[in-house]
């Protein structure tokens, strides 16, 4: 079992990692509530949900809503659906609402409980390898036609509790896509943590998951470092987004499903090392991270068929632009990011080298 506490200047609450949380989970509930609301996904569901509902059995109030599973569910429609049936149970604001599943399941009931009653109790119960990231840090919210994450808040739970025997039954793409996230975690907090993630899961197939438990705890305590940094987004926390600038063009221009968020951020990893040592004449080891990436499964090139101006373009529509220009999460060694400026033709230039081998 490990343990993280994260502070925030808003809230404190535990992240509890360990083989079988979902079994006592009251265990570390701080106090108890008047009422608990499961929201869950239909994969998810079959596989957990009754094993938490037998632990709140102590309660007579325990209600479960299942959505459909995917990032359909962040929506408008799934929201007023969940916010009917909730408000139709004449709750008060002790209730708890729990989030049993993945990011998508965190984001959506975060905010089902950031507003319901202007806000109850939340507890995050990731199941997902990428919850790692979508549970810590505050954001909630759905998507809306014009874009994914419009409507959102900053909400903290109460407590997230991480059963990693939970990851046994991820399909492997959602590990890969999360294995990502946990990797550019290690690279851009420190060279110490880098080389224990290359010592430790040296190969996808060598992920224990025993011994799992602290390298997710060293994941997210990067994470909640720099949040607890920039909590509202001012600064550092863009170093999370270390690889996204590229990884997201992909992610769009390649049609979502084709390839997962992680594996998109990992080809937008290996293109920032590349670009870092360009802008910044250095050397980073480049090589070594491609070698470990096709170690770990996870993609390395452009997928076929997308263009360099396509890219561009893509990216030139993203928000994050300062002077006309996009903006990089660059390295100037590993566990050293800083927010960077790029020039189109520099852009352009490397995309182009990089598509063609
Ligand atoms: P997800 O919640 O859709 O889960 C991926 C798939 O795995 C789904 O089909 C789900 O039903 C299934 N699944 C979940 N747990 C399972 C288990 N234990 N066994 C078998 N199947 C399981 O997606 P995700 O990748 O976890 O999260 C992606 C979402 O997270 C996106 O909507 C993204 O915007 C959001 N996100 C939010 C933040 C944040 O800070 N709030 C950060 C990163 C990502
Ligand atoms: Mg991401």
């Amino acid at each position: 079992m490990e343990r993280l506490d994260i502070q925030t200047p808003h809230k404190n609450y535990p992240v509890i990692i360990g083989d079988g949380l979902r079994f006592k989970l009251t265990e570390f509930l701080s106090k108890s509530y008047s009422a608990y609301v499961i929201i869950t996904d239909d994969h998810v569901a079959p596989l957990y949900l009754e094993d938490v509902k037998t632990a709140l059995s102590f309660s007579t109030n325990v209600f479960d809503f299942v959505v459909p599973a995917g990032e359909t569910a962040k929506s408008f429609a799934t929201y007023k659906r969940l916010i009917d049936d909730i408000v139709a149970l004449n709750l008060d604001r002790k209730s708890c609402v729990i989030a049993l599943g993945g990011g998508v399941i965190g984001d959506l009931a975060g905010f089902v409980a950031a507003t319901f009653l202007r806000g109850v109790a939340f507890i995050q119960m990731p199941t997902t390898l990428l919850s790692h990231d979508s549970s810590i840090g505050g954001k909630v919210g759905i998507n809306h036609e014009h874009g994914k994450n419009l409507i959102g808040a900053f909400y903290h739970p109460e407590a997230v509790l991480y059963d990693t025997e939970c990851l046994k039954t991820l399909p492997a793409s959602e590990w890969r896509s999360g294995l990502a996230e946990v990797v550019k975690h290690a690279i851009i907090d420190s060279p110490e943590l880098y080389h224990r993630m290359r010592q430790e899961i040296p190969t996808f197939d060598a992920i224990d998951l025993h011994t799992f438990a602290p390298l997710l705890k060293a994941a997210m305590a990067v994470k909640a470092n720099v949040v607890a940094n920039d909590e509202l987004e001012a600064g550092m926390r863009k170093f999370l987004n270390f690889g996204h600038t590229l990884g997201h063009a992909i992610e769009k221009e390649s049609g979502y499903g084709v390839l997962s968020h992680g594996e998109a951020v990992a080809i937008g990893m290996i293109f920032a090392l590349r670009l870092s040592e360009r802008i910044y004449h250095i050397a980073l080891p480049v090589a070594e991270i491609i070698a470990w990436f096709k170690r770990l499964s996870l993609p390395i090139a452009i997928p076929k068929g997308l263009t360099s101006q396509q890219l561009l373009e893509r990216m030139k529509y993203d928000k994050k632009r300062a002077d006309g220009h996009i903006v990089f999460v660059l390295l100037k060694a590993i566990g050293e990011p800083e927010v960077t400026p790029v020039e189109d033709a520099v852009i352009s230039n490397l995309l182009a080298e990089f598509i063609n081998g």
